[in-house]
């Protein structure tokens, strides 16, 4: 299957992703996580992204345009894969949209993720994130084991720069200026499959579930 999340920073995108993955035998390709192992590594790519990140506003679209076409020609995502945080703009999907001519690829849907800002807000300044592996964790609602650590890899847990409240602000206008666009983009093809992102993590995985299983039997 080869999907696309869409949904506001805090919806659960990357959390949700990882369980499809687990279940359905594909992989996650999440820009931000690519972004920010560079960042770690200390490349150029890496350096050139923070200054746009730390502050919650996208990276060029040139650049993260560039770094997709790079990776997703990988032979892990050959039979499949999740797309996490991309597009994020309208040229970036339409980028997207060459690209999958180019390769003959299609893509199967589009899950939007909807949760109402005074919530994302609540979850995104209690998101902590694992430097090693990237999951998240919420300090009350989804805390790990031991505080802290990484219940998966025992990762330290840390604060992202831009889940403090300014830049998570910034980053809801981002979305809904930028983002949100591509759900009607993606309703003229007929791709769309909305999502309630609110309530517990099982239950928003099950809708995710009976969504795809419906795709599932369409192929
Ligand atoms: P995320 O982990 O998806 O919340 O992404 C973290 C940050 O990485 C974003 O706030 C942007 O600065 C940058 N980023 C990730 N994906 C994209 C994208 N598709 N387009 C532009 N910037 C991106």
């Amino acid at each position: 299957m080869k999907l696309i999340f869409i949904g506001p920073p805090g919806a659960g995108k990357g959390t949700q992703a990882e369980r499809i993955c687990k279940e359905y035998n594909t992989v996650q390709l999440s820009t931000g996580d690519l972004f920010r192992l560079n960042r770690k590594l200390g490349t150029e790519l890496g350096k050139k992204a923070q200054s746009y990140m730390g502050g919650g506003n996208l990276v060029p679209d040139e650049i993260v345009i560039g770094m997709l076409n790079d990776e997703i020609i990988k032979p892990e995502y050959a039979n499949g894969y999740i797309l996490d945080g991309f597009p994020r703009t309208v040229k970036q999907a339409e980028a997207l949209d060459k690209l999958l001519e180019e390769l003959g690829d299609n893509l199967d849907g589009v899950l939007v993720l909807s949760v109402p800002a005074d919530e994302l807000i609540k979850r995104l300044t209690a998101r902590r994130t694992c430097r090693s592996c990237n999951r998240s964790y919420h300090i009350i609602y989804n805390p790990p084991k031991v505080e802290g650590i990484c219940d998966f890899d025992n990762g330290e847990l840390y604060q992202r720069d831009d889940d403090q409240e300014e830049a998570i602000k910034n980053r809801l206008n981002v979305y809904e200026a930028q983002t949100k666009p591509l759900i009607d983009f993606y309703q003229n093809e007929d791709k769309v499959m909305m999502i309630n992102g609110v309530g517990e993590i099982d239950d928003i995985y099950s809708s995710i579930k009976s969504v795809l299983d419906k795709i599932g039997n369409h192929k």
